[in-house]
């Protein structure tokens, strides 16, 4: 068979399975060949019965001394066990309904056994062993490739594709890494390394051979990374002549921070070199990163062009069209809200408005990507919170005019080497620097019975004209949930009934939009005392009144998620409070909100939260828009991404277009294609 050929027709393999085969990804034997097994079973070590180790799976060679017995223990529950023993010793073998092994089993006759081995009495068991004839083509005495399955496929099935799918590999199967990376990295040919992956003669060579494999999969992102950002460098940006921002400053009702301007200055300063701004704002919540945006607006405005700000929900796109419209009003500047909730005769009106010129600014969701959103003369594209973006849609937004000057803004701390990937087309502003007049928000972290006097304590801020944020990890009680965690709905609900005489909202991600929008405006105007919630209002909501952020079960969520959650208060001129629940649920999760107790640093936070929680989803590829990896972990591949990064900026210096290397140029525009359009478009 040929690399090309569908599945379909393996043997044993027939259309049922093959579709099964396509959940997994696995179509042609192509496919298949890169699909790597997530892990190896050693069956090379053969142990005596007498050394094994309680709770390891492990590997015996062993004769069946008596007949199975099968045991009816209750309905749908046959047991069935089995003595054997070899030279050191004897053990039971415990089948669950698994007439099969009953059956098969003969006595005197010599099996490899390999399963989970357990101490019981004072011998062992083995539970649920998988077992095979010694001599008969025999597993045991190699190591076997554990690939990932969906119900209805066996290790078997994939066994048998995999089979095929190598021996479709032909001798000299192209490499797409070139040569000499491959030598200084002392990685083996792509065909030896897959024929390692699979069927490993030792761990070593499985070890060596997902090396490579990860090295690959970091080297193709780093190439795809240079090539998004040699496209737009060499380039001139959008000329505007005009970079005064006298009247802007003037027009504000407070005095931008010095880290605020200098990110502003730095924006400007790219911009009058003639260079298409490429610049990432990271600063941590309220540090007031949106200023800086409103800069850029004001200056595409009054050079006659336009600027857009994206944001990752409707909800952020709301807020800042409230900040911001007063603000442009002033200076005599025109914006519009564009988002998907909006009905198909007001999305024609604005579309229409910011293909005229009408419209200066635009504010919105990611329906400004939309193929009939034109713009008149898109000059300045703002992607704020870029974490919830892919770097694909950051490079549509800027693909929506010619030479656009692109500001990304971030509260989101990243590891550095991270960092160079995501945003190594980037230049980085950091806005180290709070507004002043913040005070320090109070943080505590509590267990269940401390609940009573948080309930007063809501009360106390509601009654000092203050408003109180309530997060929950959930939208409704669910049957199998455990009943401590507390929903959104059921907590809602407690607080109208424990606190008569305060308002309270609720708000989650099945709420609609327009409604939504009404009890966070009703909420602003003061109308609710107290916000409940999911974690909608995670990124940037902006009520400075709230003096109170309470968390239910904090241990939930994420050490940085629950910084940005503190965020949302502190933003107004008095104390503020924030309290997550949580504390009684274990030392870990006790240690991970004592250190939010302690430190208000959102990077001294991230850092905090990759050692505890190693490669976890936060740091993970697809919060930050990259393609899904399958091998590599961003997080703990750190050293080996710098080595690929750095060998993929070297090809790309030489080599911009990678016209030497053509089959890898093809594999990284499939890696970013697959993920989704416009990356390279
Ligand atoms: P983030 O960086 O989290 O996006 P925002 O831009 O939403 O922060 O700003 C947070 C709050 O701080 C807003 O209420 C904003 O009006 C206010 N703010 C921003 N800059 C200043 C400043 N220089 N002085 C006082 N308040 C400011
Ligand atoms: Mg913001």
């Amino acid at each position: 068979m040929k690399l090309e050929d569908h599945v379909r027709f393996v043997r044993g393999i027939g259309p049922k399975k093959a579709e099964l085969l396509q959940k997994l990804g696995i179509t042609t034997l192509e496919d298949a060949v890169q699909c790597y097994p997530r892990g190896y079973e050693d069956r090379t070590r053969i142990i005596p019965i007498t050394e094994l180790t309680d709770g390891e799976k492990q590997c015996i060679h062993a004769v069946v001394g008596a007949e199975p017995k099968t045991a009816h223990i209750r309905k749908g529950m046959d047991i069935t066990h089995c003595k054997v023993f070899d030279e050191s010793g004897s053990l039971s073998l415990r089948f669950f309904n698994n007439r099969y092994a009953a059956a098969a089993l003969e006595v005197g006759q010599e099996y490899a056994f390999y399963g989970k081995v357990q101490a019981e009495g004072r011998g062992f068991v083995m539970i649920a062993p998988e077992f095979e004839r010694i001599g008969l083509d025999c597993k045991t005495g190699r190591i076997l490739p554990v690939y990932p399955l969906t119900a209805g496929l066996h290790q078997k099935d994939l066994y048998q594709v995999t089979d095929a799918a190598l021996q479709a590999v032909p001798k000299n199967y192209p490499d797409f890494l070139p040569q000499a990376i491959r030598e200084q990295q002392k990685l083996p040919p792509l065909g030896e390394a897959l024929a390692c992956i699979h069927r490993p003669q030792t761990l070593e060579q499985a070890q060596q051979a997902r090396h490579r494999m990860v090295f690959e999969e970091l080297f193709l992102l780093s190439c795809g990374m240079r090539f998004l950002r040699s496209r737009r460098a060499g380039k001139s940006g959008v000329r505007l002549r005009d970079l005064s921002l006298n009247a802007f400053y003037r027009a504000l009702p407070f005095s931008l921070t010095g880290a605020q301007q200098r990110a502003i200055e730095a924006c400007t300063m790219d911009i009058a070199a003639g260079k298409p701004l490429s610049r990432l704002v990271q600063g941590d919540v309220g540090s007031g990163k949106t200023m800086v945006a409103a800069a850029l607006c004001y200056l595409a405005a009054k050079n006659g062009q336009q600027a857009v700000i994206m944001a990752p929900t409707e909800l952020l796109a709301h807020q800042h069209m409230q900040t911001l419209e007063p603000l442009l009003h002033k200076l005599e500047i025109s914006c519009g809200l564009l988002v998907g909730s909006l009905g198909a005769k007001q999305k024609r009106e604005i579309t229409q408005k910011i293909e005229n010129g009408e419209i200066s600014v635009v504010i919105g969701t990611h329906a400004v990507l939309s193929d009939n959103v034109n713009f008149h003369a898109l000059a300045i594209a703002v992607v704020d919170e870029q974490h919830r973006f892919g770097v694909n849609q950051r490079a549509s937004l800027t693909a929506k005019g010619e030479n656009v000057h692109l500001l990304v803004m971030s509260a989101t701390p990243i590891p550095r080497t991270l960092a160079l990937l995501i945003y190594g087309d980037l230049d980085v502003s950091i806005i180290d620097e709070l507004p002043p007049g913040r005070q320090k928000i109070k943080t505590y972290a509590v267990g269940e019975q401390t609940r009573p006097r948080i309930d007063r304590f809501i009360d106390s801020q509601c009654a000092e004209g203050g408003q109180v944020y309530v997060v929950c990890p959930l939208v409704e009680d669910s049957e199998n949930m455990d009943t401590a965690r507390n929903s959104a709905e059921s907590t809602a609900e407690r607080l109208a009934k424990v606190l008569p005489n305060r308002t309270v909202g609720l708000v989650h991600g099945r709420t609609k939009a327009a409604e939504k929008e009404q009890i966070m405006s009703d909420f602003a105007d003061g109308k609710i005392d107290i916000l409940v919630s999911t974690t909608v209002i995670e990124v940037g909501v902006d009520v400075p009144n709230a003096t109170l952020m309470v968390v239910e079960n904090g241990d939930c969520f994420g050490m940085s998620q629950l910084h940005q959650l503190r965020g949302r208060v502190g933003r107004g001129k008095r104390q503020s409070f924030c309290v997550f629940y949580g504390a009684d649920r274990g030392e870990e999760a006790r240690e991970r909100l004592r250190t939010l107790v302690h430190t208000s640093d959102g990077f001294a936070i991230a850092q905090k939260d990759l050692e505890m929680r190693g490669a976890g989803d936060f740091f993970g590829t697809r919060q930050h828009g990259l393609p899904p990896m399958k091998m590599a972990d961003l997080a703990g591949d750190t050293r080996l991404l710098e080595q690929a990064k750095q060998a993929a900026d070297t090809l790309l210096e030489a080599d911009p277009e990678l016209e030497t290397e053509p089959l890898l140029k093809e594999k990284v525009q499939k890696m970013f294609s697959q993920y989704g359009e416009g990356a390279f478009n």
